[in-house]
């Protein structure tokens, strides 16, 4: 946590940064220097503004505020321009530290500033900032002068609601990027252009994948039958994985009683993200917000013996939990989803070797969807149970078995959950993003809770150990990530539609029918191209819908019993067999390549 602002907009600060990463410090505290900047230029425009919050976030900053008229995007230009004249005239940041009762006084015009006064501990000091005629209530650090603040844009508008509170007065927010050199700046709005290109929200759309519907409900995903098929085969590709690794595949409902979530702790600890519950036969059940309990139930049917171990469970379990309407994004942050969930009930002395294999495991996938990884070890925080030698023993499992999978990581201190230690992989995608992926993470609660054990060598009961763990994450999120991953270009074993054959005219209709039963037959997805379209139309349709293959056939195509292949990427394969065909693209649906040919 930065620490640098007054508490509300610690609140809402977005970038979380270690205290001993300086270089983020600074450049955090350059962003939000340009926030205060910002402010003076839009106060200078728009005299009588109020304004609420202004934190640095992640690559910029926004500042939230009151205007009399709405500020469009056509302003920007011109809040700019200003923030120039003022950068150039390189003002002095200059803080006062004042009494309560001066800052009430000095922004007695500002409820919003009077509201976060209001919340300031009594002992905290509370300052101000001021560069030019602009003063602003401010904990800092700021940059010595405006002339320290580097390359910046504005960037957006958009309606935010004082703390985040829909019953409060909706301010505007303006968005905005700053960076030390331009050469940074221009890099990062390229990077912004290509994400959008690939926005999976828009994608989505274009190639039918996904929707979300207002009569069904805010953050639930409707998947369309090509998306269901993306879905499907990459569901179907990770149990048969899990299989030939040992795990067994169960199903568990998707409601349970509150007796379940008592046991787990789930209603003292997580209520907040649950549902509210529904009352069958007088006795309250509870949309699942997580698979564990009905996994630990499972191994808890009968009695284990140390031979049993490990029991892998694992399920495609969907769950649902609370997430608050403004928050909610396309695929990313639902409210309804399907995690690739496993828990592996293990004895103490097998936990290396299973964490080992979990980590082998999500490497291995990291390599099938052509994503790099960045790996945190997240230890002991503060508040946690467990003993410093049982949790030393834990983290010193997961260490080695990044070490053995020759995973680099960093380390991410106290980050655990109060209950047990964990491995968080980030999949790096095409764009440098990091996307959350893989979890795994030592549990010392439930086993107690729920009283997990198993008989010993010694014919005695023995605590036995539970690793939670998904590696896609849930299926929503990760084809999310994947269709901006790829911009929406599908490798062949995942393309919804593989092959796309166009035929001229009318007269070829037959034959391609005959190439489709041929293809099918084989097992690949296959779609004629049979309207009354040029052929060029057809073509580009079918590119605009990234299908790999396109097989063009024509008169002299059927003479020879050929296809004359294009690729989407706008190559030509020429005229070849239709056999020689099907095993170009057959070896990249079984090598899992992103290659269309070679
Ligand atoms: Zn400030
Ligand atoms: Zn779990």
């Amino acid at each position: 946590m930065v620490s640098s602002e007054q508490t509300a907009d610690a609140l809402e600060m977005e970038v979380n940064v270690a205290p001993r990463d300086t270089v983020a410090l600074e450049i955090a505290r350059m962003r939000h220097s340009c926030a205060h900047l910002m402010a003076e230029a839009v106060e200078e425009l728009f005299p009588g503004v109020l304004f609420a919050i202004g934190p640095a976030i992640e690559n910029g900053f926004y500042y939230d505020m009151e205007v009399s008229r709405p500020i469009t995007p056509d302003d920007l230009a011109a809040i700019e321009a200003n923030m120039r004249a003022h950068q150039s005239a390189a003002e002095p940041f200059v803080r006062n530290a004042v009494s309560r009762d001066k800052a009430l006084e000095l922004f007695a015009e500002n409820p919003y500033k009077v509201e976060i006064i209001r919340e300031l501990p009594a002992h905290e000091e509370i300052s101000t900032y001021q560069q030019g005629v602009f003063l602003d209530l401010c904990r800092g650090p700021h940059v010595e002068s405006t002339a320290e603040i580097g390359a910046f844009k504005l960037l957006s508008v958009a309606g935010a609601y004082w703390r985040g509170d829909e019953k409060r007065p909706m301010l505007q927010r303006i968005y905005g990027t700053a960076w030390k050199t331009q050469e940074e700046l221009d890099g990062y709005l390229h990077k912004l252009e290509e994400a959008q290109r690939r926005d999976h929200r828009r994608l989505g759309r274009e190639l039918d994948l996904f929707s979300v519907s207002d009569e069904i409900g805010a953050g639930l995903i409707l998947w369309h039958p090509k998306g269901a098929m993306i879905r499907f085969l990459i569901e179907q590709f990770e149990q048969t994985e899990q299989l030939a690794r040992g795990y067994d595949l169960v199903y568990t409902p998707h409601i349970a009683s509150e007796k379940i979530y008592q046991t787990s702790g789930h209603l003292e600890t997580y209520r907040e993200n649950m549902y509210s519950p529904m009352s069958i036969e007088e006795v309250d059940y509870y949309l699942k917000p997580m698979n564990c309990p009905g996994h630990i139930m499972i191994y808890k049917s009968q009695v284990r013996s140390y031979r049993d171990l490990p029991i892998r469970l694992a399920e495609l379990g969907t769950v649902y939990r609370y997430e608050r309407s403004g928050t909610l994004t396309g695929m990313l942050r639902v409210r309804g989803f399907t995690q690739d969930d496993a828990h592996i009930f293990c004895r103490p002395e097998q936990v290396i070797e299973e964490v080992t294999r979990v980590v082998d495991f999500a490497m291995y996938f990291a390599r099938i969807f052509g994503y790099e990884v960045q790996a945190y070890l997240a230890t002991k925080p503060e508040k946690s149970i467990g003993s410093d030698e049982v949790w030393g023993r834990a983290e010193d499992a997961l260490r080695t078995a990044m070490e053995a999978n020759g995973v680099d990581f960093k380390i991410d201190a106290g980050g655990g959950a109060f209950y047990g230690p964990k491995i968080d992989v980030k999949w790096v995608d095409a764009l440098g993003r990091e996307w959350t992926g893989p979890t795994i993470q030592v549990d010392f609660n439930l086993p107690e809770r729920f009283d997990v054990n198993f008989i010993g060598e010694d014919g005695d009961r023995h605590r036995a150990v539970m690793i939670h763990r998904t590696l896609l994450g849930s299926m929503e999120r990760f084809v999310g990530g994947l269709i901006e991953h790829y911009a929406g270009a599908f490798p062949v074993w995942l393309a919804p539609i593989q092959v796309a054959i166009i035929p001229i005219t009318d007269d070829q209709i037959p034959f391609a029918r005959e190439v489709e039963a041929t293809l099918v037959a084989a097992g690949m997805r296959v779609e004629v191209s049979d309207q009354r379209e040029r052929m060029q139309a057809k073509i580009r349709n079918a590119q605009l819908q990234k299908i790999p293959y396109m097989l063009v056939i024509g008169k002299r195509e059927v003479e020879n019993g050929a296809v004359a292949v294009r690729l989407r990427t706008g190559e030509d394969l020429g005229a070849i067999s239709v056999t020689e065909f099907q095993e170009i693209a057959l070896d990249k649906v079984k090598s899992r390549s992103v290659e269309l040919q070679g």
